[in-house]
C-alpha cells in the first residue's frame, strides 16, 4: 500500500522495533506521565468527516530523543471518534485495539501497549523522509480505518500532546475502561459456547494467540469477552475471531477441545493444550503487551505479581521489563504467564493454582488498586510489596509473621 504519504505501509512493517540507536522521537511509554488512546462511536451528525485535529506541539516542534542527553519522550492522547448505522458501543475496545496494528503498519513507526499504558516510536530515518506531523499519521489512520473497517462511514482523529489537555482528558478514559471491564464481570466462561481469539500480536510474538473468555480478559487487558464478540462480528475475517468452546475437558485448570484445536492451528503446531486457569503445565501464552506478569517463586512456592508502571526490583530482584524479555514472544512457560490486570478480578484466576490466595508479592501501587477484592478474600494484610520486604528471604519472614494462608497450608487446592 502506497499513497502520498512519507512513509511505506503494509503488513510487512509491523513486528518492526525500533531501537534507542534507531529513535527519533516517543510518545507515551514509561516515561511520558500522561498518556492514552481512546475510541469512541457518535452519532454522524457529532462527526466532521475525516478531519484530523492536532493539539498542541507537533512532530517537528518538539526536541529529539538525544542518545548522551537522553530525552524525547512526550505525552500523548489519540482519539478516534467514528459513526456508522451499524456501529454501537460494543464495537469501541475493537476500534481502539486498531490503532496498535495500523500504527504498526506504517514503516519506521512502533505502537506498543494500549489504554493508558500506550508507547509509540518514530525511527530516525522516517522522520529524515519528511514524516514530520501527527497529522500525517491520523490521515493514515483514516485511510486504513476506513479501508479495512467498512463499518465506518464517517471518522475524525485528534491527537493531542498537550499535556494539560491529556490530563484533563484522562480520568474520563479511565472512567471508559473501567466501565468495559466491569460489564465483563456479569458473565462466566460456563454460560456460552463460544470465546474468542486474537491474533493480532503476532506480528511481534508468531506463536502467540489470546483466548479472550468472559473469565479471562485478553494479555493486553484491552480485550474482553464482548469486546472478542463485536470484533468477530464487524469483521469475521479479521485477527480476532470465534472459538468454540468444544468439549470441556478439565474444569479447574481451564482446558476446551476447541481452544486447544485453534492454537495448534494458529501456533504454527508449537503448542497443541492450553490451560486458561492454571501458570502450570500448559499456561497461556504471553505476547509482549501483557499489562503484568504473574512470575513463580520458588522459595514460597508462590506467586508475585508485577505490573508494567512498577519500575523498581521486585522481591526477586528483577525489573518487569527484565522478566518481560524472559516471558514474551508467544511461549507457553511454566510459572509465567503475561496477563491483563482485570485477571486478578476474575473468579478462576491460576484457580488450578490456588488463585489469588497463592499470590505473596506485588507492588504498592497494585495493592490499593485491588484493594477491595484483597480485603474480600482477607488476603490485603498478608501480600507483602516493596515497602515491606527487599528480598525473597525478608518475604519469607513477612509471609510467616502474618501467616499468609498458602504458606500456612489452609488453601487447599480444587480437585
Ligand atoms: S495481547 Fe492478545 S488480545 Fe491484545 S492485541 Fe495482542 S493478541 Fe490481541
Amino acid at each position: 500500500m502506497e499513497g502520498e504519504f512519507h512513509a511505506d505501509m503494509g503488513p510487512q512493517y509491523e513486528g518492526e522495533a525500533i531501537r534507542k540507536e534507531d529513535l527519533y522521537i516517543e510518545f507515551g511509554g514509561p516515561k511520558a506521565a500522561h498518556k492514552f488512546e481512546l475510541a469512541t462511536v457518535k452519532s454522524l451528525d457529532e462527526i466532521e468527516n475525516e478531519k484530523v485535529e492536532i493539539i498542541g506541539p507537533d512532530i517537528g516542534d518538539l526536541k529529539p530523543y538525544d542518545e548522551e542527553k537522553g530525552g524525547g519522550s512526550y505525552p500523548i492522547a489519540v482519539l478516534i471518534d467514528v459513526a456508522g448505522g451499524e456501529l454501537d458501543k460494543d464495537a469501541e475496545a475493537i476500534i481502539e485495539r486498531r490503532i496498535h496494528m495500523f500504527t504498526n503498519m506504517i514503516e519506521g513507526w512502533y505502537h506498543m501497549n494500549q489504554r493508558q499504558d500506550v508507547w509509540m516510536r518514530i525511527s530516525k530515518d522516517c522522520y529524515k523522509k519528511g514524516f514530520n506531523s501527527l497529522r500525517e499519521l491520523g490521515e493514515i489512520y483514516i485511510l486504513l480505518y476506513t479501508s479495512e473497517m467498512p463499518i465506518i462511514e464517517s471518522i475524525q482523529v485528534t491527537i493531542i500532546t498537550d499535556e494539560k489537555k491529556i490530563e484533563e482528558l484522562l480520568p474520563h478514559a479511565l472512567e471508559v475502561y473501567a466501565a468495559r471491564d466491569e460489564r465483563a464481570r456479569t458473565l462466566n466462561d460456563e454460560d456460552v459456547d463460544t470465546f474468542y481469539g486474537c491474533v493480532l500480536c503476532q506480528s511481534f510474538a508468531p506463536t502467540h494467540i489470546s483466548i479472550i473468555t468472559p473469565n479471562r480478559i485478553a494479555n493486553c487487558g484491552a480485550i474482553n469477552w464482548f469486546d472478542g464478540r463485536a470484533a468477530a462480528k464487524i469483521d469475521p475475517d479479521g485477527p480476532i475471531f470465534a472459538v468454540p468452546k468444544g468439549e470441556l475437558i478439565d474444569a479447574i485448570k481451564g482446558e476446551y477441545s476447541g481452544v486447544n484445536t485453534i492454537e495448534a492451528e494458529k501456533s504454527l503446531g508449537n503448542y497443541d493444550r492450553v490451560y486458561l486457569y492454571s501458570a502450570f503445565e500448559h499456561p497461556h501464552t504471553s505476547c509482549g503487551c501483557f499489562e503484568a506478569i504473574v512470575y513463580y517463586i520458588p522459595e514460597t512456592d508462590a506467586f508475585g505479581v508485577v505490573h508494567r508502571e512498577f519500575k523498581g526490583e521486585t522481591v526477586v530482584g528483577e525489573t518487569f521489563s527484565h522478566m518481560a524479555g524472559e516471558t514474551s514472544g508467544g511461549k507457553q512457560i511454566e510459572g509465567r504467564l503475561g496477563t491483563g490486570l482485570e485477571q486478578l478480578r476474575s473468579s478462576k484466576f491460576i484457580q488450578a493454582d490456588g488463585g489469588l490466595a497463592r499470590i505473596v508479592w506485588m507492588p504498592k501501587e497494585l495493592k490499593e488498586r485491588f484493594k477491595d477484592v484483597l480485603e474480600k478474600k482477607e488476603l490485603y494484610d498478608k501480600i507483602a510489596t516493596e515497602e515491606d520486604v527487599k528480598n525473597v528471604d525478608e518475604l519469607l519472614e513477612f509471609l510467616e509473621k502474618v501467616g499468609h494462608p498458602w504458606i500456612k497450608g489452609e488453601v487447599e487446592l480444587p480437585t
